[in-house]
């Protein structure tokens, strides 16, 4: 190492590395709860992603129509394409309800009905009656849904007695022997480096879309946290599965929201046809997410984009009028205007497929806390490890993820994470010694790249692992395409260690920042290209040509993927859970999906 570093500690209860929906929600829960709980995040908290979020969040209130959690139950099975753990599903819809209520509560703006209840729109594959209606079960404030929450659940931690590190960049896990006793934290701002120890470490770190070239999530997005775990030697899960949101703003990626198609927006190709009528009779243009997004890539492939080059999709939302756009979708309005130069009222909007979000993660049970397989037992607990919102793979959403499950997914988890932490942990117990080399890996890693002198320039190599993963682990996939992505990928994943690296102090060092930060998504990049390679089947948003169906006698089991320093990737894999937590729901069993 090219010198030593000096280190601060500080002993917390529990430690949550990230204040989006997730982490605020848990660190609200721990404070309240009474353990000392400290939350480290990399950006202010009302910065997280989460913010971003427009659509809603689902629930089965019943609000506006006739509801029950057990449909919803029903749709996030089969969205998941019978890849989802059935206990855990059953547990987040259940929840869904008081946790919605839990957050009008606190603060959260909802628009209304005419009669005072929480507004709430019809979203993709969202159904009553186990798929026979239409369900309006999405929960809004207008199409800032992710805003107000965020707002809300900020100013709700600040009132219990948390302490927030905020833009304080997590590093990695401090493990001993198996379990994890804290983690080591760098501070933007002065310096410092910092080892918060804690009997919980909650990760909650969010998705990485950026390993794509074209995504509409932040460019903080780059799954810190579940790197974290892979360099710990843990696996990750289901790192195959990239849901593409069918309507990101053609050229910009930006997100237009699918509240857009819940509140009557509709899709047409170059002959002005409405073609979703063909690929889904019934649920049209609010089929789910893959099967949107696959069918507007065959639109394009067989010569019915629109534009100069035939390659995008409109999005109509003219005829909705004034009124409903200007209530319920000012923000899309202001971003088709910014963003694509479109007056909504006037012309569609240019969208395209565009990455979304990240279905695999960090495997977890319904309580948040993180598992693997060991000794055979493919549930084992890894002690003091945790991980809730798109970080982790609970699995609630499987191989799909229904729009407005992911706030509800990070509400929930939020939730019973603090209150598996609250049963598990005495407040003030005290912590061992650690090894006195406990940090040496990390650090040494950390001046490494710090101090990289290599050929090439950290935007640069982004750039050219966003490419390879953009053009060969896309919407549809074959065997050819994915092998050549995993060689692809292997030698770009390789350059890591030529990177140059031009500022090398402590404060404010962005070029660092971004460093670490491609190192993480590399790993990342690398499990994805790889367990798209190794599913040989279909199954959501997995679409292989060569193998176009889905093969449940093989296939219907978890992808646990690690890697080593070498980024060589090995599998192991879990059953799903096709069992239900209570007698008050049953089992859904597989069925070809069909909207
Ligand atoms: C544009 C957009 C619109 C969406 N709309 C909807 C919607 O309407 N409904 C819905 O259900 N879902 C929606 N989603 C998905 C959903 O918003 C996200 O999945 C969710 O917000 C992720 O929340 P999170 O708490 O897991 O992480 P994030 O909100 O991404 O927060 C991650 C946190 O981790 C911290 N962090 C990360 N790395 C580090 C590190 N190394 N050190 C310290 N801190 C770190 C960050 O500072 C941040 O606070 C949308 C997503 C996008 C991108």
């Amino acid at each position: 190492m090219s010198q030593t570093y000096e280190i601060t500690e500080h002993k917390f209860d529990a430690v949550v590395v990230g204040a989006g929906g997730a982490g605020l929600r848990a660190t609200m829960g721990l404070a309240t709860k009474g353990l000392k709980t400290a939350c480290v995040t990399k950006v202010f908290p009302t910065r997280s992603h989460t913010v971003a979020a427009q659509g809603g969040m689902s629930a089965s209130l019943g609000n506006m129509g006739e509801d029950d959690w057990r449909w919803h139950m029903y749709d996030t099975i089969k969205g998941s394409d019978w890849l989802g753990d059935q206990d855990a599903i059953e547990y987040m819809c259940r929840e869904a309800v008081p946790a919605v209520i839990e957050l009008e509560h606190y603060g959260v703006p909802f628009s209304r009905t005419e009669d005072g209840k929480i507004y709430q729109r019809p979203f993709g594959g969202m159904t009553t009656n186990f798929g026979k209606g239409t369900a309006q079960r999405t929960c809004a404030a207008a199409d800032r849904t992710g805003h107000a929450i965020l707002h809300t659940l900020y100013q709700q931690s600040l009132k219990h007695d948390a302490s927030f590190f905020i833009e304080y960049f997590a590093i990695d896990l401090v493990m001993e022997n198996g379990e994890c006793k804290g983690v080591l934290a760098w501070n933007l701002a002065d310096g410092t480096l910092h080892l918060f120890r804690g009997k919980a470490v909650i990760l909650a770190t969010g998705g990485y879309g950026r390993a794509y070239f074209s995504c509409t999530s932040a460019h903080t997005c780059t799954g810190d946290g579940n790197a974290m775990v892979l360099r710990a030697g843990l696996p990750l899960q289901d790192m195959e599965f990239v849901q593409f949101h069918p309507t990101g703003i053609y050229g910009a990626g930006c997100l237009i929201t699918e509240g857009v198609r819940g509140e009557g927006g509709f899709l047409t190709n170059s002959e002005g046809e409405r073609f979703m009528e063909r690929y889904a009779p019934n649920a049209k243009d609010l089929a789910s997410r893959d099967v949107v997004s696959r069918s507007m890539t065959i639109e394009i492939r067989e010569g019915r984009g629109v534009g100069p080059n035939k390659d995008h999709i409109n999005l109509h939302l003219d005829h909705l009028g004034a009124d409903v756009i200007h209530n319920r979708l000012p923000g899309i309005a202001d971003s088709a205007e910014i963003f694509a130069g479109v007056d909504v009222s006037k012309e569609p909007i240019p969208v395209l497929p565009t990455v979304h979000y990240n279905m695999g993660g960090i495997p977890t049970n319904y309580h948040g806390e993180v598992v693997h397989k060991k000794d055979g037992n493919p549930d084992e607990v890894v002690p003091g490890l945790y991980a809730i919102g798109e970080a982790a793979c609970v699995s609630v959403h499987g191989a799909n993820r229904l729009g407005s499950n992911s706030l509800l997914d990070l509400i929930v988890f939020g939730r019973a994470v603090a209150n598996r932490c609250s049963e598990t942990i005495k407040p003030g117990e005290s912590h061992s010694e650690l090894p006195k080399d406990a940090l040496d890996k990390s650090l040494n890693d950390f001046d490494k790249t710090r101090h990289a002198k290599g050929a090439i320039r950290t935007a640069e190599l982004r750039l050219e692992m966003q490419k390879v993963m953009q053009d060969n682990a896309a919407v549809f996939r074959t065997g050819e395409v994915l092998q050549e992505g995993c060689d692809k990928i292997t030698a770009t994943a390789a350059k890591i260690n030529d990177i140059h690296v031009s500022d090398r102090s402590m404060v404010w060092n962005s070029d660092l920042v971004e460093s670490l930060e491609l190192r993480n998504l590399m790993s990342q990049a690398v499990v994805t290209m790889f367990s798209a390679e190794n599913r040989k089947e279909s199954r959501g948003a997995h679409a292989r040509e060569d193998f176009p169906d889905r093969n449940d006698e093989e296939w219907m089991k978890h992808t646990l993927a690690y890697t080593d320093t070498d980024n060589k990737v090995h599998f192991d894999y879990r059953p799903v859970h096709m069992h239900t937590l209570t007698d008050e729901c049953e089992v859904i069993a597989p069925q070809k999906r069909v909207y």
